[in-house]
């Protein structure tokens, strides 16, 4: 099979590339410069332009970005979309709403239009979508059935509502053209909290990490030593077993029209901390503990709950320990700045 892949040069899709590639497939990726395409192509100089190749759409916050790069010869199968801002830096909540929606829309609107050939789409959204964070409770099992309730309004209250929102309307709005126009293809969404694991894509340096990794990177750096962060959300999922998810979800035919919530288990930063104490005995000394360590734990009642049978039982997805994707993150980022 053939895939359009968007967002390559990203954390989780240079993954998701890997695997595809492994696999089999041939595979077109869009970047947003050229820069990004020659590091993508270059770091596989064995495989022909029929194998692997990259297209360069610069702002897929733009109606029509994606209208050229969904057409191939040979054309596709399937398209992986990835690619949405993921960082809590935004002014306006239209930094991330507009990329995100637009992009998902408009991804599905160009393969409806100019590539008949495509049966599958596999958007990647969040447990973002999925996690209501107004009303937690340590009684609560989230799900697929579950979303998020943020509204409009509220994706003005932080930068961090405005990345909640622009998952769970992007996604929304998928679901909503699905219905809507009932194209010829079907639609996948993969709702991963938060990411950890290897980087296996290429930075100058670890000032420009992808963001679900930053907390790994400030306890090796004792940048959270005087403060553990609070966690956040208390789910977690390997890198390389999400990537495997979106795979399978091209080549399962049962995992069309699902939403599959891929949450290996909890997770703290206390845990991320201990587990880096214990590992990487070079960095005891950069790490909080006690009162600094404290704020990092789960809430002193209890924690909501997850239920991950349907990434198990349809996709027959397996999930790494958080201490595998703890300690490979952890070599990766040593890898990219030895003298950390
Ligand atoms: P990255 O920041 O590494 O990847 C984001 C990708 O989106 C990059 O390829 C980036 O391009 C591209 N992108 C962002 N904005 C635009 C734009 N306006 N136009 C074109 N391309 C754009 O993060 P992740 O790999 O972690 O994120 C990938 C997906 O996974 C996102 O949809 C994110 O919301 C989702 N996700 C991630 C989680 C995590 O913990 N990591 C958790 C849940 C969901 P460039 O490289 O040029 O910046």
């Amino acid at each position: 099979p053939r895939v359009l892949l968007t967002g390559g040069s990203g954390f989780i899709a240079t993954h998701v590339l890997e695997i595809l590639l492994a696999r089999g497939h041939s595979v077109v990726t869009t970047v947003r410069s050229e820069q990004k395409a020659q590091a993508i192509l270059q770091s596989h100089p064995e495989l022909q332009k029929d194998r692997l190749d990259c297209i360069i759409v610069k702002d897929i916050g733009q109606a029509n970005a994606f209208d050229k790069a969904v057409v191939s010869e040979p054309p596709f199968d399937a398209v992986v979309h990835t690619a949405s801002p993921y960082h809590f830096n935004a002014k306006d909540a239209k930094e991330l709403l507009d990329p995100a929606i637009i992009g998902t829309t408009g991804i599905l609107i160009s393969v409806q239009k100019y590539a008949p050939s495509v049966n599958r789409v596999v958007v990647t959204s969040s447990f973002a979508a999925i996690n209501n964070i107004y009303a937690q409770s340590k009684h609560k099992v989230y799900s697929e059935a579950d979303w998020c309730p943020i509204t409009e309004e509220q994706a003005n209250d932080s930068p961090a509502n405005a990345y909640r929102a622009s998952k769970t309307f992007a996604e929304r709005a998928a679901w909503d053209f699905m219905e809507k126009e009932k194209p010829s293809f079907d639609l996948t969404v993969i709702n991963p909290p938060l990411v950890l694991g290897p980087i296996a894509h290429r930075l100058a340096s670890l000032s420009a990490l992808n963001t679900s990794n930053e907390r790994i990177r400030d306890f090796i750096t004792g940048a959270s030593k005087s403060r553990c962060p609070p966690t956040g959300n208390y789910g977690y999922v390997d890198v390389r077993d999400l990537a495997l998810a979106h795979v399978l979800a091209i080549e399962k035919p049962e995992a069309g029209g699902k939403r599959f919530f891929t949450v290996s288990s909890h997770f703290s930063n206390k845990e991320i901390a201990e587990i880096i104490g214990q590992e990487f005995p070079e960095f005891r000394d950069r790490l909080p503990t006690g009162e600094a360590l404290a704020p990092g734990d789960y809430p002193a009642d209890g924690v909501y709950d997850f239920d991950n049978s349907r990434s198990r039982e349809i996709l027959g997805l397996k999930f790494r320990t958080l201490k595998e994707s703890v300690v490979d993150s952890v070599h990766s980022l040593l890898a990219v700045e030895p003298e950390i």
